[in-house]
């Protein structure tokens, strides 16, 4: 496996790789590679025939005031970690060498951006704004047939198969399950900003997430009393930002589970940490002689 830093390098490697009769898989990711990000590796090697993994603390992405600086940045043991699981070329690109000076185009999705962490007073808009320019320059370097992304980050994918779709890109986008400890908290590489006694209320956003799921497979049908429920399960100490249940295809709001595939989403701050989590979820139909109307 190689380590490149340019455009050049990677458009040579996976030139080389097609000419030789192998398809393209990418996995972007900010480094601090986890198991997590191992899964959506293997995903893609199982798939594909030359597999590169992006590394980047997308700059963008950030908002005045969040973590760019403190970001965890392990180049050294990403790649070693990339290597082990069967990465062909990994790409960590210099700030310049994605945003030179005079950069001034932008990749824009509405209306979803707009909700969960998009909501302004959250993380905005801009945030997801970031995502798409570097998601979208990267699928112009790499060309990859099939793109990895996790579901822990349930609306960046859906915002990202939404870009893929309006603006041609010829690349499946493949969402793979959210790996976890074994206390059901979403790795993250986030998580190493937690301290020991923030761990237990930090896994409790998960246990919410399991108890909306058991309701609304129960057919419990209203969202309110759901997520009310799912709220109480929260451990002192998370300062919840929101837990909303929303269409999972669509992230337009839900006024009754009535059949159609929920996203239930949290985050969270247990103490400096950001966190965010989410569970899909097929609500039990309602029984046609059971509806009110
Ligand atoms: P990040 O480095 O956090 O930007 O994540 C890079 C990719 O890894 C994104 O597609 C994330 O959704 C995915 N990812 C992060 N954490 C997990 C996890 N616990 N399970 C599965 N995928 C994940």
């Amino acid at each position: 496996m190689n380590v490149v830093r340019t455009k050049d390098e990677v458009r040579a490697a996976v030139r080389t790789a097609r000419d030789g009769g192998s398809t393209i898989g990418v996995v972007p990711t900010m480094g601090a590679l986890h198991e997590g990000h191992l899964a959506l590796i293997g995903a893609a090697r199982e798939r594909t025939g030359f597999v590169v993994v992006t590394v980047f603390v997308n700059p963008t992405q950030f908002a005045e005031g969040e973590d760019l600086d403190a970001y965890p940045r392990t180049l050294e043991r990403d790649a070693e970690l990339a290597r082990a699981s069967g990465a062909d070329l990994l790409w960590s690109p210099p700030p310049e060498e994605v945003y030179p000076a005079g950069f001034s185009s932008f990749v824009e999705v509405a209306d979803l951006t707009e909700v969960l962490c998009g909501d302004p007073a959250r993380r905005g808009p801009e945030h997801f704004r970031g995502v798409t320019t570097v998601v979208a320059k990267l699928f112009n370097v790499v060309s990859p047939d099939i793109a990895f992304f996790g579901q822990k980050d349930a609306q960046q994918a859906v915002v990202i198969q939404r870009m893929a779709a309006d603006l041609d890109f010829p690349v499946e986008i493949s969402v793979q399950p959210t790996v976890r400890d074994a206390d059901g908290l979403a790795l993250s590489s986030r998580n190493a900003y937690l301290a020991p006694e923030e761990r237990v209320p930090a896994v409790s956003l998960n246990r919410a997430l399991d108890r909306a799921r058991a309701l609304i497979e129960s057919g419990q049908s209203d969202p309110d009393e759901v997520l009310a429920v799912a709220r109480a399960e929260l451990a002192e100490g998370v300062e919840l930002e929101y837990l909303e249940a929303r269409d999972a295809e669509d992230l337009s709001a839900v006024e009754s589970f009535n059949g159609r595939p929920v996203l239930v989403a949290i985050a969270a701050r247990v103490g400096k940490t950001r966190l965010i989590d989410n569970t899909i979820v097929q609500p039990t139909p309602v029984p046609v002689a059971a509806r009110r109307n």
